[in-house]
């Protein structure tokens, strides 16, 4: 059931100095963060991440965007890690995103006036969507020796 998921601060939310705000909210929740790093990815390896999309009208969008600065990589471990993460980050949408949420909080942008203005929508994160594709995601972007295994609070006290 302890699961390790992939969190990205995608450039909206580093340019728009919520790194921290984001990163607290996994921390709140007792989430563990076993690896971390800032990285500025190149068009090859948003094919690679994003591997599910290419192909769709979307793409070039999201790929000019999630290459246009630098992202914070964090990998999250926790009970339903995966399921939770997405809990924390909102749906996909800003606009639809319950208040609460850091989609919701930080970001209102609709479907509707990204794709008007040609632009991806905008919404501060990405979160693996399920166990696999954690997994692969969290396999991609960290190797073995950037992850790392130890005791929290919430190990004792929580869990
Ligand atoms: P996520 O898993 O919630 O990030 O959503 P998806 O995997 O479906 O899409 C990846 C990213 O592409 C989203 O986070 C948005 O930044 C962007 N995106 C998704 N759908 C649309 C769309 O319909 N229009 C535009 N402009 N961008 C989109
Ligand atoms: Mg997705």
């Amino acid at each position: 059931m302890i699961e390790r998921t992939l969190v990205l601060v995608k450039p909206d939310g580093v340019q728009r100095g919520l790194i921290g705000e984001i990163i607290a909210r996994f921390e709140q929740r007792g989430l563990k963060i076993v690896g971390i790093k800032m990285v500025w990815i190149d068009e090859k390896f948003s094919k690679k991440h994003y591997s599910a999309h290419v192909g769709k009208k979307m793409y070039p969008l999201l790929e000019k965007f999630i290459t246009s600065a630098p992202v914070v990589a964090i990998a999250v471990e926790g009970i339903h890690a995966v399921e939770l993460a997405r809990k924390v980050a909102g749906s996909t949408e800003p606009k639809t995103a319950p208040i609460g949420t850091i989609r919701g909080d930080y970001a209102h942008v609709s479907y509707d006036y990204a794709d008007a203005k040609q632009i991806s929508v905008k919404n501060l994160l990405h979160a693996s969507g399920n166990k696999e594709e954690a997994e692969q995601e969290v396999g991609l972007w960290f190797s073995e020796t950037e992850l790392y295994e130890y005791e929290t609070s919430h190990d004792r006290h929580v869990l």
